[in-house]
């Protein structure tokens, strides 16, 4: 065993095997593949081998739809065979709002350039003859679903990485991780020690205890799964004779099951309800190649539909039952990158797909660490969703509901019970009290809307029974004013002697003045966004920063990367030790007058101007902006005089007839504006000319800002997108995100956000479309529900387009 290497990656599973693969692939050989047993020895090895394109996530689903083009390749490469059969596959829907799901499907599909059609589900019987069409109302065909054998996926990876150079230990196990004064990483393994410069904790059954060895507590858990083996069955022996084919893949997502063809008969696994957590806080070390007790108990309710479904089953005999753990991160996606506060050190771990979203993470990770970058929007499998509230109890919470809900509808106004109450601001009850409807973010409960005694969110893919009531919120702060709870922004502190040089050279605005804000992007190398925030010089070389809360510690990772060495900067995530509210509307300067002495008139406090001053007895920090557009202040508190600071708002609000507004009415506040925010139109995959933030890009300042060189070959190029508001023809439901965008025929865009704009009384879309065609105005169609809707580009904001009211 060589005693240095670039890279160590400790596991063998599919995903370790990717990732050497992958930098290997990409020119980095001084790699190392460290497996405690046999390669396989995880979950790996008795895994269903099923694999599928489609995700939540579109940017995931491209790199699963990656993966699966992979295998013949790495076949090539390694010789090995992979077994990989793309066969195709059928989705199926047993009720209407399933099918609804499914042609959001299709929907997304049609840019991502995946081959699903809807089909009806006598069609679908006519592709998988042992579905009962009387269960279904409907389905959606996909040819690039298939399945493969695990072990040989695993060693081809494992083969071809080594023709590039890689090298792979097997019987190695990593017993420490310890970090050296130089960076380096000491491996200590049961053969010996290995000085790394990068650690990839691939560990799949045991990431947490990798994780552990660095001080690390990751957010996974592994969930017993089982699925079936059937007799030979004479209706596939039948189907195989007839067309000489296989019997394609099926997802039936009411049922909970998937089923696929095993030699002579079926192979049918589900996602049972009654699920069950597997090592729930440590994984035994000598567990390998061993299978779990089966449970037939747990899994009858499942099979029973399946039975029904496809009554081809009723006839035979189940030859195995196969139930073994895989891990699952809270949210189901894996967790990806480099891990915050241990430079080196990354994570490519809670992959519960290996076989679809293997090679997506081992190209992800391996663009990351030789070229600073993932080369792909991966947000939703970035390890930085996740802070240190995602504790173990949180994920097991989270990772039942999760697994109890794979095959689940989510409705867009959704929210789940898991793994909640978590983090509350000292204004939670008395919220509730006013009726606030909860959902959360970052793990901390946040107020949607209010709703009058006994009425709530029914769940709906239609416009549902919050309408009217957010459509009063927006009327309230839109004629008067309306106070919000914002403490769900990350909020930073940044001084020191080197701050400001620093945050010159981080973010792309020009620097505010004291006592000044600005809105301030920020930059990567290639000149795409990975953040946006308002910077505030609160004077003194002091700065206050607020961006997007749930990338808190994206942000700080990406900051900390960049800190000098010197300690000339200190910088702080305030998170819950600051806690936010928010007044908007026509008179909400009139209240602020009435709680503080401070001059607040037009003249002596002036839009984007911020300060320190006392809100009843309380001090706070009030900066002169709103994210509703509108005339408004942000009002920053230490939680301990949050509750203060609020009931003296809500009493001297009375005489302007203050009322609450939670973040949907906040969304539709924003949209008439054309407002972006950070995740939906702001990500790591726009330039600020296309997401139309290149107005607030110093280009000319003498700051060389990350990213500045590739900005501006982008203003001069024009870059190839740019963001658009759409004004949409929509009667019942509006947009939530991904949906398409046609021109003329032809899917041209996508939907980045959207919703129903109550002060405008339109449905707005906000999404991307080629340069070619974003100065038109008609021709747009946007895909909805399986209906395409007809939009028009809504250039000018639809509320205050010359900013009289949120200037003056
Ligand atoms: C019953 C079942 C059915 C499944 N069906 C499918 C399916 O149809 N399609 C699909 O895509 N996925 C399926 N999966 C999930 C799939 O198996 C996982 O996504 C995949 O195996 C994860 O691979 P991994 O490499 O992350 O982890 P693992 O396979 O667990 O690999 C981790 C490896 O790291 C090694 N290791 C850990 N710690 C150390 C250490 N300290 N030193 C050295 N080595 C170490 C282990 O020995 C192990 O070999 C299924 C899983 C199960 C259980």
């Amino acid at each position: 065993m060589k005693s240095h290497a670039q890279v160590v990656v400790i596991g063998g599973g599919v995903v370790g095997c990717s990732v050497l693969f992958h930098l290997a692939r990409h020119g980095w050989t001084d790699v190392v593949l460290l497996e405690r047993d046999e390669l396989t020895s995880g979950s790996t090895w008795h895994a269903a081998g099923g694999m599928h394109t489609i995700n939540g996530d579109p940017n995931v689903a491209k790199l699963q739809k990656y993966t699966i083009s992979l295998y013949k390749e790495i076949e090539e490469l390694s010789g090995q065979a992979t077994g990989v059969h793309v066969t195709g596959g059928v989705l199926l829907a047993a009720t209407e709002a399933r099918m609804d799901w499914l042609r959001g499907v299709v929907a997304k599909g049609r840019y991502l350039g995946l081959d699903l059609e809807e089909i009806s589900a006598k069609e679908a019987a006519e592709l998988m003859p042992l579905l009962d069409p009387k269960q279904f109302v409907g389905a959606v065909r996909n040819s690039e679903d298939g399945h493969l054998d695990p072990s040989g996926v695993t060693h081809a990876y494992a083969k071809a990485a080594r023709k590039l150079g890689a090298e792979v230990e097997r019987f190695t196990k990593v017993e420490d991780i310890v970090r050296r004064e130089d960076g380096l990483w000491r491996v200590i393994t049961n053969k010996g020690e290995i000085v790394a410069e990068h650690v990839v904790n691939a560990g799949g059954l045991w990431a947490r205890e990798v994780g552990r060895m660095v001080g690390l507590e990751l957010p996974v858990l592994a969930m017993e799964h089982m699925y079936l083996i059937t007799e030979d069955m004479p209706e596939v022996k039948a189907w195989n004779d007839r067309t000489g084919t296989e019997i394609i893949h099926a997802v039936d997502f009411d049922g909970e099951l998937y089923l696929r063809q095993e030699r002579g008969g079926m192979l049918m696994g589900t996602y049972e309800k009654a699920n069950k957590p597997w090592s729930e806080f440590s994984t035994p070390w000598n567990f390998g190649h061993e299978l779990l007790e089966p449970d037939i108990d747990r899994i009858a309710p499942s099979l029973e539909v399946g039975f029904r479904h496809f009554p081809a089953f009723q006839n035979t005999g189940i030859k195995q039952i196969i139930n073994g753990p895989f891990t699952f991160a809270p949210d189901g996606n894996p967790l990806v990158g480099p891990v915050r506060g241990l430079p080196g050190f990354w994570s490519a771990c809670g992959v519960m797909a290996g076989f679809s979203q293997g090679g997506g993470v081992g190209l992800a990770l391996a663009n990351w660490m030789i070229h600073g970058d993932p080369g792909a929007d991966i947000w939703a499998m970035d390890i930085s969703r996740y802070g240190d509230w995602a504790s173990m109890r949180y994920t097991n919470a989270k990772v039942r509901e999760n697994y109890s809900r794979r095959f689940s509808i989510r409705f867009p106004n959704e929210e789940l019970p898991a793994g909640r109450g978590l983090k509350t601001t000292p204004i939670y009850d008395l919220l509730s009290a006013k009726g606030a409807q909860w959902g959360v973010a970052y793990g901390l409960e946040v107020p949607l809307w209010y709703a009058p005694e006994g009425v709530k969110d029914e769940f709906s893919w239609r416009r549902s029974t919050d309408f009217e009531h957010v459509a009063n919120e927006v009327r309230m702060v839109r004629e008067g004013v309306g106070l919000s709870e914002i403490s769900s922004f990350a909020k930073y502190r940044v001084k020191g002697q080197g701050a400001e040089v620093w945050l010159d050279r981080m973010l792309a605005c020009k620097l505010p003045k004291a006592g000044r804000m600005t809105l301030a992007p920020m930059l990567k190398e290639d000149g795409k966004l990975i953040g946006d925030f308002s910077l505030a010089n609160l004077g003194n070389g002091e700065w206050f920063i607020a961006g997007s809360g749930i990338a808190e510690q994206y942000h700080m990772r990406w900051f900390e990367q960049h800190l000098p060495a010197d300690g000339s900067v200190s910088l702080e995530a305030v998170g819950q030790k600051l806690t936010g509210l928010s007044i908007a509307g026509p008179k909400a300067r009139e209240l602020l007058s009435k709680v503080t002495h401070a001059d607040v008139s037009a003249d002596a406090f002036k839009f984007m101007d911020i300060r320190k001053l006392d809100i009843g007895m309380a001090p706070c920090l009030v900066g002169r902006v709103s994210y509703t557009g509108d005339l408004g202040y942000e009002i920053w508190i230490e939680p301990e005089y949050q509750r203060h600071v609020f009931q003296v708002l809500l009493d001297a609000g009375e005489e302007f007839s203050l009322g609450l507004f939670g973040s949907r009415a906040l969304n539709a506040l924003r949209l008439e504006k054309n407002y972006g925010s950070w995740a939906r139109e702001y990500r790591p995959i726009y330039g600020p000319l296309e997401a139309g933030l290149d107005r607030f890009v110093a280009y000319a300042k003498d700051a060389n800002f990350i990213g500045k060189a590739a900005a501006l070959s982008e203003r001069k190029d024009g870059g190839k997108l740019r963001l658009r508001a759409f004004v949409m023809d929509a009667v019942d439901a509006d947009v939530i995100g991904d949906e398409p965008i046609w021109f003329k025929d032809e899917v041209r865009g996508w939907v980045t956000s959207g919703g129903y704009a109550h002060g405008a009384k339109v449905s707005i879309a906000m999404g991307y479309v080629p340069k070619e065609i974003a100065e038109e105005t008609d021709g747009f169609e946007i895909e909805l529900l399986g209906k395409r809707h007809s939009a028009r580009m809504q250039a000018a904001p639809l509320f205050d387009a010359n900013q009289g009211r949120m200037r003056g």
